[in-house]
């Protein structure tokens, strides 16, 4: 499948694996992959799991043990090879006719790029001689609400593939043909483009960057807000890499040409029709912010899968007089969200304006009002008090170091730097800010370790809420 992405990636995979460096997303969709293929397993009892402590002989040879002394029972990561190729079949399960060969993946539709993975699985099993009967994707069912008690019948949903992996089967041995020989070979010369990130980020990227000798512009041209691949490729044939060294002019879209003087300025810009923009909203004022965790396996009865599920929230509070306190909520425990939206109506009393920043807040407390009918009648009244100060601050605040972006962590530090997240601890995107929330309130914890993870959610919250009253600020003149 590298091969298939890039050929050098490939390379670099069997020949130099050391340069490998997945970044922390990929690293969660690898955890999230494994926890739906322990559902799957368990979801197909009697099964039997293929190690690989003797490598691959040892799993071949254990695959066809499996089949022999019960043919009827699942096999999990059965394998086989031919012409050099190995596949781990995710699960292997006796059918009708033959034999079902599913992949499961924790993404929640079927995508072009699991093709190719099926195609060379059947490949490899039909040249063993194996009847595979149908290919099968396992997915998640976005619908499923777990009910408790480990029950997880429903959570995933098999897409038969059988047909529209067909011509790539065909296909197959032509790939590990050309991939082998090109493995004998010198590293391919190969540059980084748009292949490096589709359909996965690639983890040799630094390494081929680094290789390139490439000296990155220090304003690049692809931080420009907005539309622009056409003018883009423009800037590309023209050598013009960095944005201020776009001439005046070149640049239709308003919001793209503001991005261009402030930058070529070097200094912050806060437009004229800031101030009255923001003497329109009603005080005391509300900066608020929440935090998510999301699950590819529902853990907490009543949720779905990937649903966003808040634990914690952080809002400061400011009035007219311009005194500023503060008040938050951390979960401590399993389905913290009826605790979280209690204690959020508590601190946002019934008037004044709520600022956020995004839709997430908003598009959090529609589906909380869903969650708990008895509340919805006072969450909507919030709902109705939020504004979003992002979209005040891209129609009138702008500096070169925000790199075309508004997001809450690329403004603050170009506010004031003790606002930066990189001096936070080990929490310092939302992300990451689940994940810890999920090991702090997990059994058996460390209890010092549970302490540092709630300082360190406790601040990375705080610090988008302060951050919120410090723009609000700059937007009024202040
Ligand atoms: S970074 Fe790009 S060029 Fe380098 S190996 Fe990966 S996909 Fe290929």
């Amino acid at each position: 499948m590298f091969g298939r992405q890039c050929e050098k990636r490939l390379w670099l995979a069997v020949r130099r694996p050391e340069l490998t460096e997945y970044d922390d997303a990929t690293q969660r969709r690898f955890a999230a992959g494994d926890s739906v293929n322990d559902v799957a397993r368990a979801l197909h009892s009697g099964g039997r799991l293929i190690g690989f402590e003797n490598g691959v002989e040892g799993a071949i040879a254990d695959t066809q043990k499996a089949l022999a002394a019960d043919p009827a029972a699942p096999v999990f990561e059965a394998t086989f090879a031919h012409e050099g190729v190995v596949v781990r079949v995710d699960i292997l399960k006796k059918g009708k006719r033959g034999y079902r060969l599913i992949e499961v993946k924790s993404s929640t539709k079927v995508k072009p790029q699991y093709s190719p993975d099926c195609a060379v699985q059947a490949w490899v099993l039909e040249e063993n001689g194996v009847n595979v009967e149908k290919v099968e994707l396992a997915h998640i069912n976005k619908k499923f609400v777990y009910g408790g008690g480990g029950n997880y019948r429903g959570l995933l949903t098999y897409a038969d593939v059988t047909k529209e992996i067909a011509a790539e089967k065909a296909e197959a041995p032509q790939w590990a043909r050309r991939f082998q020989k090109m493995l004998e070979g010198a590293q391919p010369d190969i540059g980084v483009g748009a292949h490096c990130h589709d359909p996965y980020e690639c983890p040799f990227l630094a390494h081929c960057i680094a290789e390139s000798g490439a000296v990155a512009a220090e304003y690049p041209v692809e931080c420009l807000p907005g539309r622009k691949t056409e003018i883009l490729e423009e800037f590309a044939e023209e050598g013009i890499a960095d944005i201020r060294d776009i001439p005046a002019g070149r640049l239709q879209n308003a919001k793209q040409e503001w991005v261009r003087e402030v930058t070529k300025r070097g200094k912050a810009d806060v437009k004229p029709g800031a101030r009255s923009a923001m003497d329109e909203y009603e005080w005391p004022r509300y900066y608020l912010d929440f935090e998510t965790a999301r699950f590819a396996v529902p853990v907490w009865k009543g949720t779905r899968p990937y649903e966003a599920l808040p634990f914690q929230w952080s809002c400061h509070i400011e009035t007219e007089d311009g005194a500023v306190t503060h008040e938050e909520f951390l979960g401590d425990g399993a389905a913290p969200m009826r605790a979280f939206i209690d204690s959020l109506l508590r601190a946002l009393g019934t008037r004044g304006t709520v600022f956020m920043i995004s839709h997430y807040e908003r598009t959090i407390l529609t589906a909380t009002a869903k969650r708990f009918p008895d509340l919805a009648a006072e969450i909507n009244k919030v709902i109705a008090r939020l504004e979003d100060l992002q979209k005040i601050a891209k129609e009138h605040y702008y500096h070169p170091d925000m790199f075309g972006s508004w997001s809450m962590k690329v403004v603050a530090p170009c506010i004031a730097p003790h606002l930066a997240y990189d001096n936070l601890g080990e929490v310092q995107e939302g992300d990451a800010a689940g994940v810890a929330y999920l090991e702090m309130i997990s059994d058996g914890v460390d209890p010092a370790r549970a302490k540092k993870l709630k300082e360190d959610l406790l601040a990375y919250c705080r610090r988008d809420t302060e951050a919120m009253v410090e723009l609000a600020r700059v937007l009024a003149g202040k």
